[in-house]
């Protein structure tokens, strides 16, 4: 492993500190000439099966993370495109970030005496706390004030110690630095130390053996994971093993859009949004994912908070349960698919980042908890909008007529009806647009 300034080109012997004595943030190279990658066949799957390109270790503290499944996606039949889904829920801890945190640990460890820390909207903080447990180290995770249950959940479980901070993981990343200063910690937070994207890479690796993509779309918050697949590809070319770089596609939200916006040219949005692990507002490695879009050709996509429901039960079809931010990637291919972006022998894979079991922040799960009287007053409402007691007579079931208006204003309460009018006393109910959308999306 060579570790060298990309401003400055000065040399290190070692990624500690992870900055050049300039200020820039230090890349990570190998000889690259002198790979022979035939040797990775007889090897099992899984992140260290690519050892060559990974950072020399003492020790490998693992969980048997990588080596995910390949899907081929029914959905890409019904599109007559060749899709696959790299389903990164089946690592250890749910996510695509135990990659990153295998290495970072293994790494890091003879310089972890008083522990880890690490800045993440969630998953990173969750995987570091079960690999620093299983090297017997303490682990500190900055995480923000949004943050989905499941997630604190799993930190907590692993004995990790958790320090909410800031409304989004931007404002986390300074202090975790300054908690790595203070207490002798080994920060591994992507944003402050790349070491751990020699980890995150190797899912290019998989993808290249399995299938050779020529697309590949990505979930992007910091944007650090589709640095991490650039550089795994383009590790790739430098030995030669491929002529060309998949594009590379990355998927924000509508909501915060730092890197898409830039890519699209339209106003940049850094506001809160449901796929939560996709909030970052001001991502220190937008650069890099630019480069990643740039240099491969690739382009971004933007989602609405309307399409996520969808996706995810479109990926449920799949046999696969994902978190909000992962299923963006589903009406991104649909969106460029409509657009004719694709050659029908494109190889495309979506990257699904982490399990939907972390769970979903405030938003209630309407779709799996609304029982069967909601639905018909969906339902009739979809129809044309009505009072309470019409709806009561309606519905033709021996209900009180109060508990027709519990589910009226529980029903109100999700955003999926509103008053539409008055009549004298009478009060009309009507669906609302999300209404609409929710039950187009149950006969989807
Ligand atoms: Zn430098």
């Amino acid at each position: 492993m060579f570790v060298r300034c990309p401003s400055c080109w000065r040399l290190y012997s070692s990624l500690i500190p992870p900055t050049c004595s300039c200020g820039e943030p230090l890349r990570i190279a190998y000889d690259y000439e002198n790979v022979d990658v035939s040797r990775w066949r007889n090897r099992d799957k899984g992140v260290w099966r690519y050892r060559e390109l990974l950072p020399d270790v003492n020790e490998i503290i693992s969980l048997h993370e990588g080596g995910t499944p390949l899907l081929r996606a029914k959905l890409g039949e019904e599109l007559g495109l060749n899709v696959f889904i790299k389903d990164e829920t089946r690592n250890p801890t749910g996510s695509f970030r135990d990659r990153l945190i295998t290495v970072a640990v293994s790494y890091g460890l003879p310089h972890a005496e008083n522990g880890f820390v690490v800045a993440s909207n969630g998953n990173a903080a969750a995987s570091l706390a079960a690999y620093a447990a299983r090297a017997g180290k303490e682990a500190y995770t900055v995480v923000p004030k949004l943050i989905e249950k499941c997630k604190l959940t799993q930190i907590v479980a692993f004995g990790a110690k958790i320090i909410r901070y800031g409304e989004s993981v931007d404002e986390g990343i300074s202090y975790a630095e300054g908690l790595a200063e203070g207490k002798g910690l080994y920060n591994i937070t992507p944003e402050s130390n790349l070491i751990g994207l020699e980890g995150q890479k190797t899912v290019a690796f998989e993808l290249w053996e399995e299938l050779n993509p020529t697309h590949v779309i990505v979930p992007t918050g910091s944007g650090s994971n589709l640095y991490s697949i650039y550089k795994g590809f383009r590790e790739l070319l430098e030995i030669g093993v491929i002529e060309e770089m998949p594009k590379l596609i990355a998927v924000q939200t509508e909501r915060c859009s730092p890197i898409a916006s830039e890519v699209l040219g339209v106003e940049p949005k850094a506001e809160p949004t449901k796929a939560l692990a996709l909030y970052v507002k001001n991502p220190l490695t937008k650069e890099l994912a630019l480069e990643a879009i740039r240099e491969t050709d690739g382009t971004a996509v933007l989602v609405g908070e309307d399409e996520l429901d969808l996706g995810e039960r479109l990926l449920a079809k799949e046999g696969i349960f994902a978190e909000y931010a992962s299923v963006v990637i589903v009406p991104a291919l649909l969106k460029l698919a409509e657009e004719g972006y694709f050659e029908r022998d494109d190889r495309i894979a979506l990257i699904v980042t982490s399990s939907g079991l972390k769970g979903h922040y405030s938003e209630g799960r309407e779709k799996f908890t609304l029982g069967g009287t909601k639905l018909e007053i969906l339902k009739l409402l979809s129809e044309r909008s009505m009072y309470g007691y019409e709806i009561w007579e309606a519905l033709e079931k021996p209900l009180k007529y109060q508990a027709v208006y519990q589910h009226l204003r529980e029903l109100e309460s999700l955003g999926l009806i509103e008053e539409s009018h008055k009549k004298g006393r009478r009060v009309y109910y009507g669906l609302t647009e999300k209404g609409r959308k929710f039950l187009e999306t149950l006969s989807a």
